[in-house]
């Protein structure tokens, strides 16, 4: 059976609708999905009807982010309960949080001679589907194509989007030690993000991994997407060390991208598969 516990719609930055997500995800063949939307839900309602209607089992996923050293990463929830108190709580900070950042990266471009990027990046944001939710940084890069400040989506991340650049805003973030627990209130199925993407060494990625297993954490995404081989072996080694599950995802936020529903590298045979973990008769249908 083929399964997918990482991809993003409309609800955060995929440019497909959540049921999009979805047909596409059941006509690639994946059979247990989870939508993992960066810190909303939104999507997942329309998602789990259109998942019902294939026979297919979607699981409640959302990728949440927080601090940890100073630098922002990224942690997976599944499973969970989707009303609980906690993990809604902190959906709304972050949603503030997120609309902050938004209003500030617009303020840093207008001050380089790029103005109206908030609207800008929200009508970008719009026609790819209605959300309440604050523009994020592709937006943001394709408004600055559409305005003619840089060629392409690359160079507005390499010029002003991207890590380092002025509108890389440090939001205030939870640290991992909250989130992790704000995502054991829900009674979630834990994973640590694409470990390999932060940029960090060998030494702080084991630091991070030791601190996430320190705070309750309970699986590695050892397989993220069409990563390289060799770091799929170093997340493997690493979970064998701290005794830690695995998932896998392809990490999916629009056709033609680097990535595809379904679409990742094999996992290390000897590694137990986090989704093994989900009680989806119970978890599943107790979703609102
Ligand atoms: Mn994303
Ligand atoms: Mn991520
Ligand atoms: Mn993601």
């Amino acid at each position: 059976m083929i399964v997918d516990l990482h991809c993003h719609s409309t609800a955060s930055d995929g440019v497909l609708a959540p049921s999009v997500v979805v047909e596409r995800a059941h006509g690639r063949g994946v059979r247990l999905l989870a939508l993992t939307d960066h810190d909303t839900l939104d999507g997942l309602d329309e998602a789990r009807a259109s998942a019902t209607a294939l026979g297919m089992v979607l699981v409640n996923g959302i990728e949440l982010s927080c601090l940890w050293n100073g630098a922002t990463i990224h942690v997976l929830g599944y499973a969970f309960s989707s009303s609980a108190p906690a993990l809604l709580r902190a959906i709304a900070e972050l949603h503030e949080g997120r609309w902050r950042r938004a209003e500030l990266i617009a303020e840093r471009l207008a001050a380089k001679g790029m103005p109206g990027a908030l609207e800008g990046a929200r009508a970008v944001q719009q026609e790819l589907g209605d959300s309440g939710n604050a523009p994020a940084r592709p937006h943001f890069a394709e408004f600055l194509v559409r305005a003619g400040h840089v060629r392409d989506r690359a160079e507005a991340f390499r010029k002003w989007l991207g890590s380092g650049k002025l509108g890389d805003v440090k939001q205030h973030w939870p640290s991992l030690e909250q989130t992790v627990a704000t995502l054991h209130e829900a009674g979630a199925w834990i994973s640590l993000a694409h470990p390999w993407q932060y940029d960090f060494t060998r030494s702080k990625r084991r630091r991070l991994v030791a601190d996430f297993v320190q705070t309750g954490g309970h699986a590695l995404e050892v397989v993220n997407g069409m990563q390289p081989l060799e770091q799929v072996g170093g997340l493997a080694i690493l979970a064998r060390e701290f005794g830690l599950m695995a998932s896998v995802g392809s990490d999916f936020h629009a056709p033609g991208d680097w990535s595809e529903l379904g679409m990742y590298r094999a996992l290390p045979e000897d590694l137990s598969p986090l989704w093994g973990r989900f009680d989806h008769e119970c978890r599943v249908s107790a979703a609102s």
